[in-house]
């Protein structure tokens, strides 16, 4: 198991305590169109310049993303706010998991100045887990983009937030900053929700996507699962209608991948034409946007799909 040494998260800490008298599990062999190159290029090293010197964490890195070498190629990083620790333990992620440290004021300011600094005009931001805050964080996921605003006023802003379990208000709070695109990731089937995702619940996670929706109508709403982790094509199917139900435009699917050994096993690979298919349903279901790949992420090509949203709302609108 993978140990990090930064004092953020403590010295030679492992990074999922919880998971580390867990049996190991079988690690399946890659097929060929998942595998990625390492990153080499030049503007991959400067996002990695400007990402450290703003002392800023990424769910690029921290999720150990296979996307990485081509999203920071193009200078596009997803940031990921209000510290490098989890209070949940999904069994698919690999964002360490403790008692994380109290929010950095500063913080807002130093993502503002990255946003900037790499001339984003898609910015993303997410966050762990915060159940050990009052508002879950969702403060600072405004202050963040009231800062963003205010540096950068031409830059889209896209949130992808924790699901704000029991912390009354919080969604409110991020809506009335102005993000362009609410995004919520139900991860998963619910029937996998008591292995893969034990810390939340199916239902408040979509009833929050419906009620971003019901709050803010003009702005979109996203949401993505994993497949791989032991759904039927059935399950897939009846989220995509719950989504639908909600009010979600956007959809994303993606193959899961295993972090470690002590994580949940890939069940499946899916091929790239069986992604093909599931696309074809979601937008026979309706779905504004459509996005499914063997590599796909909620934040993968997230600026160029945000202008697709808007032109594809454009020319759905009654004129
Ligand atoms: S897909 Fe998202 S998380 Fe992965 S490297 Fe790209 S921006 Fe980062």
């Amino acid at each position: 198991m993978a140990t990090v040494f930064d004092q953020t998260k403590g010295v030679g800490r492992p990074r999922h305590p919880e998971k580390a008298h867990r049996p190991d599990q079988p690690v399946a062999r890659k097929p060929a169109w998942i595998r990625v190159k390492v990153p080499v290029s030049k503007d991959y090293f400067a996002t990695r310049e400007i990402v450290a010197r703003h002392r800023l964490a990424t769910v690029c890195e921290e999720a150990a993303c296979p996307n990485i070498g081509e999203c920071w190629a193009h200078k596009h990083a997803t940031f990921m706010i209000l510290g490098e620790i989890c209070t949940r333990a999904c069994a698919f992620c690999n964002v360490a998991t403790g008692k994380p440290l109290p929010p950095d004021p500063d913080e807002a300011e130093r993502v503002a100045f990255a946003v900037k600094e790499m001339g984003l005009k898609h910015a993303v931001i997410t966050s762990v887990d915060r159940d050990d805050l009052a508002d879950g964080g969702a403060g600072q996921f405004a202050a963040v983009i009231r800062a963003i605003c205010a540096a950068s006023p031409e830059t889209s802003i896209e949130v992808l937030t924790p699901d704000f379990r029991g912390k009354e208000g919080a969604l409110e709070v991020v809506l009335e900053a102005g993000p362009d695109v609410f995004n919520h990731n139900l991860e998963t089937v619910p029937g996998l929700y008591p292995t893969i995702r034990p810390g939340a619940r199916y239902y408040h996670s979509l009833r929050l996507l419906e009620r971003a929706k019901e709050l803010r109508p003009d702005v979109f709403t996203k949401s993505g699962i994993m497949v791989g982790l032991g759904e039927t094509r059935e399950q897939i199917m009846q989220v995509m209608d719950d989504m639908r139900c909600a009010g979600v435009e956007f959809i994303t699917i993606g193959q899961y991948l295993q972090p470690t050994r002590k994580h949940a096993p890939v069940a499946k690979f899916y091929a790239p034409e069986e992604f093909e298919d599931l696309a074809r349903a979601a937008r026979a279901k309706g779905f504004l946007m459509v996005a499914a790949s063997p590599l796909t992420r909620s934040s993968h090509n997230a600026g160029a799909d945000f202008e697709a949203l808007r032109r594809a709302r454009a020319s759905s609108s009654p004129s």
